[in-house]
């Protein structure tokens, strides 16, 4: 939403920028990712070009984090933030307007194919129900062939700031890429080794529309787009009901949000716990999700163990 302006001050900035100079010595390009999923894209883009801070780290929740004092000083110091957009980050707006930054702020998820959110489907035709969160789902990076356009998306934006390195930027992204298609292939063999009457699971959140869409199963949740508001009785009670009813495969706890609501919903229907997935938010270093890559593959691996053990 604030891209356009920030684009135009920037046209009047990169005379101004020591980047633009093309002293080979300059200061890196600093870097300010929302969170740690895009973090990682930028760290493959930039290499040892860019100086990266992810404001939200490690198994953070995106959508409820309270900015710290030192966040604002973080963003003014930036030559360019990456966020997601699509009303994802809502500490984000207040955030950068207390900053002050000049830095352009990109939205990553520009030129995906959106889905809609099922708020929004479902309140079509109810003139004055205003939305909270948007039209849109925003966890688009869920579905790898979006990660690949946010990773083009953020070798753009580096070019437009440091063009001395753009060769550099668009070589990177080129091999990130080639990754990216190959993870792409593997979930689809992997989803393919599950039965499609079984692939029926539940999370925390609706974090997984984008996943269920492109590789084909079926997520519920109790909890809708955003964690900002909890899941309602009636909500809930519905979902027990559905569960009982349909043949849910396995039940998963995300690593951002408080597990204890899943697992009363497990014990409530008898469904089986399966383990942990990896929703809006990388896992630490030494965590099983460090890395994009390796979050994807553990999610799949992670639900198709969980309803098909036996296959290896
Ligand atoms: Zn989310």
């Amino acid at each position: 939403m604030f891209t356009r302006l920030r684009t135009i001050a920037l046209a009047g900035l990169v005379f101004l920028s020591p980047l633009a100079a093309g002293a080979a010595s300059a200061k890196k390009l600093n870097v300010v990712a929302s969170f740690s999923i895009i973090g990682d894209f930028a760290r493959h883009v930039g290499g040892d070009r860019i100086d990266l801070r992810s404001l939200v780290g490690a198994n953070g929740d995106p959508h409820v984090y309270e900015p710290r004092p030192g966040d604002v000083r973080t963003i003014a110091a930036a030559d360019i933030v990456l966020v997601n957009g699509l009303q994802f980050e809502g500490f984000l707006r207040r955030l950068i307007e207390a900053s002050r930054t000049k830095a352009p702020v990109v939205e990553l998820t520009k030129g995906i194919q959106l889905l809609r959110s099922r708020e929004q489907a479902h309140s079509q035709g109810q003139p004055g129900h205003h939305h909270h969160h948007g039209d849109y789902d925003p966890h688009a990076w869920q579905a790898v062939p979006n990660a690949r356009v946010y990773v083009k998306n953020i070798a753009k934006a580096f070019c437009s700031v440091d063009p001395s390195s753009c060769k550099t930027y668009e070589t990177n992204a080129k091999v990130f890429d080639a990754s990216l298609t190959a993870l792409d292939a593997e979930i689809r063999a992997t989803i393919a080794s599950i039965p499609p009457h079984k692939r029926v699971v539940m999370t925390a959140h609706e974090a997984f529309g984008y996943f269920a869409h492109e590789y084909g199963l079926t997520f519920l949740a109790p909890e809708g787009l955003s964690t900002d508001t909890e899941a309602s009785a009636s909500g809930i009670a519905s979902l027990i009901r559905q569960i009982k009813q349909d043949n849910v495969s396995a039940v998963f706890v995300e690593n951002i949000t408080d597990p204890r609501l899943v697992q009363r919903i497990a014990t409530e229907t008898g469904a089986k716990m399966a383990g942990e997935l990896y929703s809006d938010a990388l896992s630490g270093p030494d965590g099983p999700a460090a890395t994009y890559v390796d979050m994807m593959k553990h999610n799949a691996s992670t639900i198709r163990k969980a309803i098909v053990p036996d296959v290896p």
